[in-house]
């Protein structure tokens, strides 16, 4: 199986900046940022969306959300409040096929997103 964008990036074939990694995640700046902080959190496991997670994928999505706010503290822009996102689909907007959660943060989030 090809090896998705994320893949790479996780295993340095695509450079990125990663703030994060452990074990089962990589956290890395987004190429096109939307906000003054925008990380991608991304499993090292090639979970296509979180609509293909099975139950399986449990404690890997739980330590994912525990996993964020740590980075976003640890990146000093926690205090002021942050904004976890999860694009879904092609309604959802995703565009690149392997879960990843977007951190954002640095700015004022507006309600509701475009
Ligand atoms: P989605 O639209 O699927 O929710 O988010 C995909 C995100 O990946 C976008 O915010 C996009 O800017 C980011 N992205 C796409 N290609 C690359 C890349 O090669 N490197 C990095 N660091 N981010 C990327």
């Amino acid at each position: 199986m090809e090896k998705t964008l994320f893949q790479k990036i996780c295993d340095r074939e695509i450079p990125a900046t990663i703030v994060y990694e452990d074990d089962l995640c990589v956290s890395f700046k987004d190429i096109s940022p939307g906000a003054p902080a925008h990380l991608l959190l991304v499993p090292r496991k090639p979970i296509p969306r979180i609509a293909a997670a099975t139950a399986e994928d449990q404690s890997l999505l739980g330590h994912l959300l525990l996993t964020a706010p740590k980075i976003a503290r640890e990146q000093g822009f926690a205090d002021d409040g942050f904004r976890l996102v999860i694009n879904c689909g092609k309604n959802g907007g995703e565009t690149v096929p392997h879960l990843h959660v977007h951190i954002l943060g640095g700015r004022q989030m507006e309600w509701p997103p475009g």
